[in-house]
Formats: C-alpha cells, sequence, structure tokens
C-alpha cells in the first residue's frame, strides 16, 4: 500500500489538537487504500501539546511526534516534519483546521492520477482578515513576483501534496534562512493550484502579527531576490545625472545674473536626500550580510528535545 505521511507543524494547539486528530482520522479512513502516517511536529510549545501529543501516540501507533528543546518558528517545524516523513507522499498542513483535511482525497488523487507531482492549495478570498494586512499582502506578491525569478503565488497556502521526489528536492536545499513559499516555487515540478475558502481557525490564537508577517516578507525577498543590491547603483547613476544638470544649471546661472549667496536651502535638501539614500543602501546591504552571516555559520535549524521514542 503506498504510504501518505501529514506532517502537521504545532505551536501552542493543545485546544485544537483532539479536533484536529478527530478530523484526519475521520478522513484517513475514508481514504483506506492508503497507509497513513501522522507526523506532528511540537514548535517548544509551552501548554499541554506535548502532552497531547505523548497521549496521542500511546494511543494510535501511526502517530508520530518530534518535540524542540524551543521554539524555532514554523518553518524550521515543516522541515523538520518533511525530514522524518517516511511516506511516499507527504502532506502538509496545519493544526488549527484552517487547512481542512476533507480536501485532503482531493489532493492526493491530483498526484496519482492526475500525473501531477504535487498538489498545493490557495485561498480564493482574502475574506475575515484585516483590510490593511490584505493590501500589504498583495502589494508583497506584486513586488516580489516583480523583482524575483521565483514563482511565488498570491494567496498559496503551506496545504499541498507531494510526491516523494518532490520532497526530496525541497530537503536538498540546505539554507539556514528558510522562505517556503520560495522554496517550493524554486523546486519547480508540476503542480495543481485547488482553490479554497478561508476557514477560521477551530481554537486557540493566530501566532502571526503584522509586525511578524512584516519581517517574514522582508526574509522572503531577501532570500529570493538580489535586486535590491542593485537600488544603490540605480540610485547613483539617477543622482549623478541629476548633479550634472544641476551643475549645468548653477553655472550659467552665475555666469548670466553673477553670483549672489544665497542657495542655502537647495543645499539642505540635497544633503538630506543624499544622506538618506545612502542610508538606506547601506541598510539594504546590511540585510543581506546579516543573513549571508548566519548561512555561513551552518547552525541547525532546529534541535530536537523528544521523539515518539523518547527524550534523546
Ligand atoms: N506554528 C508553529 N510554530 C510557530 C508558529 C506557528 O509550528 O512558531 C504552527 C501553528 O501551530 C499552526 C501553523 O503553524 O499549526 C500556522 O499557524 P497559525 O494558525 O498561527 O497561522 P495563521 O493560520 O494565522 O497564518
Ligand atoms: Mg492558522
Amino acid at each position: 500500500m503506498p504510504k501518505l505521511s501529514v506532517v502537521v507543524p504545532c505551536y501552542n494547539e493543545e485546544a485544537a489538537l483532539p479536533l484536529f486528530y478527530r478530523e484526519i482520522t475521520r478522513v484517513a479512513d475514508e481514504m483506506a487504500e492508503v497507509d497513513f502516517e501522522f507526523v506532528f511536529i511540537d514548535d517548544g510549545s509551552k501548554d499541554g501539546t506535548l502532552a497531547e501529543l505523548r497521549r496521542l501516540a500511546a494511543a494510535d501507533k501511526r502517530v508520530r511526534y518530534v518535540s524542540f528543546s524551543r521554539n524555532f518558528g514554523k518553518e524550521a517545524g515543516m522541515l523538520a516534519g518533511l525530514e522524518a516523513a517516511t511516506g511516499d507522499f507527504v502532506a502538509l498542513m496545519d493544526a488549527d483546521l484552517q487547512h481542512p483535511p476533507a480536501l485532503l482525497p482531493a489532493l492526493y488523487r491530483a498526484v496519482t492520477e492526475e500525473g501531477y507531482d504535487c498538489a498545493a492549495t490557495r485561498r480564493v478570498t482574502r475574506e475575515g482578515e484585516p483590510p490593511v494586512r490584505s493590501f500589504f499582502a498583495r502589494l508583497f506578491y506584486k513586488l516580489i513576483n516583480r523583482i524575483s525569478d521565483t514563482d511565488i503565488v498570491d494567496g498559496a497556502c503551506d496545504y499541498r501534496l507531494m510526491r516523494r521526489a518532490v520532497v526530496d528536492a525541497i530537503l536538498s536545499m540546505h539554507e539556514y534562512n528558510r522562505f517556503s513559499k520560495g522554496i517550493f516555487g524554486w523546486v519547480g515540478f508540476r503542480t495543481k493550484w485547488v482553490p479554497f475558502v478561508n476557514v477560521e481557525r477551530v481554537a486557540g490564537e493566530t501566532k502571526w502579527s503584522f509586525w511578524k508577517l512584516f519581517c517574514y516578507s522582508l526574509e522572503g525577498i531577501v532570500a529570493f531576490s538580489t535586486v535590491p543590491l542593485a537600488l544603490a547603483s540605480v540610485l547613483g547613476v539617477i543622482v549623478c545625472l541629476a548633479a550634472f544638470v544641476f551643475v549645468m544649471v548653477v553655472l550659467i546661472k552665475t555666469l548670466i545674473f553673477g553670483d549672489p549667496v544665497d542657495g542655502w536651502p537647495s543645499m539642505m535638501c540635497g544633503i538630506l536626500f543624499l544622506g538618506g539614500v545612502q542610508l538606506l543602501c547601506i541598510g539594504i546591504l546590511g540585510q543581506y550580510l546579516a543573513k549571508t552571516y548566519l548561512e555561513t555559520k551552518h547552525r541547525p535549524v532546529y534541535l530536537v528535545r523528544e521523539t515518539e521514542d523518547g527524550v534523546k
């Protein structure tokens, strides 16, 4: 029988987990032709998530779990899950039932029968989201798709099902700063996009604040585009041209009208503007340097404290 691993990163999901488990086992029973494995990642939860996972693993031998030594973030959780998964097919989904397990049979069919390598979901509406957040999300996708060669699909969710080959391709990317939406796009393969309507999470709270999302989007840009690095050169050329025109104007004005001592405001404008542009460009350089610095350290993306086989 083909084996399907379901990878679920969990951070403080003690309330959602029992509901999720009930729903996913119901779907698993429906898909009798598939062998299931559930890989839960406890991302350093501070509530009873780990206890809940121990309980589930003791009761159901399809349940496996990996518990981190601290919170490493969802990206680390997904990586750990993909590394731990042993299935011929691997599905990634959230624990809060925002990614409906009921879609799983359709995703599985797309990969096994319709000739796709992976089936991914995308939200069709941003309903129920604050308008400011939607606005910036749209802006981000427009920007990153313009400045990056990698196709990053607007509204794409991390809820997806992949063939082993795709999983291995993703695992072959050893970067420390992981931006999954970009990684999924970068590896390519034939992807079927399955639209679905966004639902509210069943229990608990979202872990993403606006600020966290903003930082995450910057991470995505730095990870999948080097266009901002060219900004300094482009601005440099523009400013040089402007300076040349300005020098001409000053020269001609002086020759024709003499040289009255004024021009303090225009001088201040020039100094402030150029100061700002220079700081901006140094800042962008700094961003890339910081990421490069972290990559060169080769730190592990996550540390495991406990698995279903016991404490390490
Ligand atoms: N998550 C995680 N580590 C974190 C934050 C979140 O493993 O540091 C998990 C979380 O438990 C959930 C999924 O990632 O299963 C998505 O998180 P959330 O629902 O908070 O995000 P949203 O759906 O609001 O984008
Ligand atoms: Mg959620």
